[in-house]
């Protein structure tokens, strides 16, 4: 059945990677192949199926901003984290300053562009980009990630309109950092190389409240799960969150390489590989191959 699901929900995005465009905003994610399409399910018997590129390695981009998040929480506790950072969905593009100058200006979630640079403000003075590399191996189940330094090159060298966010988060306080070292550690998370099966892996340690069910290690506290996973249904999808909410209904991140996560609490995580993106910036084929799933599995938390 889940294997049935699965393959014709892929044979539904690939459809659709043609009304997609890859990102363009730095060279290196350009040279990306918007026919590329790839989905994996893990599931908590253990399980893992997949359809087509689930091991192809791709930057992690924005989904690296849950890792962040939660690795914030962790260290720092919900109180401290949100003093800087708000919890409500922007409406606005990832990467807007719109609202930044205005004067009560806390950036609005940590999935937002200022949001997550914050969070990295804290973080680049509490851990190294080793440990945060550590991180993301142990909770993605997956010992090969590693930081694509031509992504990270090519970032840095396009980095205008995130300084100017960095910068004026710096002049209002939120950021007490050193503004380039926070950037530097919010570039190399964005660099972290995965493929669809780590994001599935990840995606079911917070199904399973931060429990390995392989092994019963606990990787995150349960708390921290719970704060993450809400704050992927309402601000996960940027502007496209409401819409996707309707129609998927299930926790997620999504990352200009392509990249989406989806949490079905209990019982599995999904990792999906499309980088043709819609307007909004989220892969167009794994939205589509995602409200599959939901609609034929019955996964919408409120369906
Ligand atoms: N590296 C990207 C940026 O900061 C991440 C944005 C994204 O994946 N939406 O602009």
């Amino acid at each position: 059945m889940l294997n049935r699901v699965l393959n014709e929900a892929f044979e539904k995005g690939k459809e659709k990677t043609q009304y997609g465009a890859v990102a363009t905003y730095i060279p290196e994610l350009g040279k990306a192949d918007k026919n590329d399409l790839g989905v994996c399910i893990a599931t908590q018997y253990g399980m893992c199926i997949s359809a087509g590129q689930c091991e192809k390695r791709f930057t992690i981009q924005s989904i690296s901003k849950i890792i962040s998040f939660a690795v914030a929480l962790e260290k720092l506790g919900p109180d401290k984290v949100f003093e800087r950072v708000g919890m409500e969905p922007s409406g606005d593009a990832f990467n807007s300053l719109m609202k930044l100058e205005k004067a009560d200006s806390t950036p609005h979630n940590p999935m937002v562009n200022a949001g997550a640079m914050v969070i990295c403000g804290y973080l680049c003075e509490l851990c190294t980009i080793e440990d945060m590399v550590e991180y993301a191996r142990r909770w993605c189940l997956d010992d090969e990630i590693y930081i694509d330094e031509d992504v990270f090159a090519s970032e840095m060298a396009n980095l205008s309109r995130n300084r100017a966010i960095a910068y004026l988060l710096h002049s209002k306080g939120y950021i007490t950092a050193d503004v380039e070292k926070t950037l530097e550690f919010y570039v190399n998370m964005c660099s972290l190389s995965v493929t669809a099966k780590s994001l599935a892996n990840l995606g079911l340690i917070l199904a399973c409240n931060g429990v390995d069910p392989k092994t019963n290690d606990v990787l995150l506290q349960p708390q921290t799960v719970k704060i993450v996973n809400t704050i992927m249904f309402t601000c996960g999808m940027y502007d496209g969150a409401g819409e996707f909410a309707l129609k998927v209904g299930l926790p997620s991140k999504s990352g200009v390489g392509g990249g989406i996560i989806s949490v079905v609490k209990g019982t599995m995580g999904i990792g999906i590989y499309g980088p043709a993106l819609d307007v909004k910036g989220n892969s167009i084929a794994g939205i589509e191959m995602l409200q599959y799933i939901s609609e034929k599995l019955n996964l919408h938390m409120f369906g």
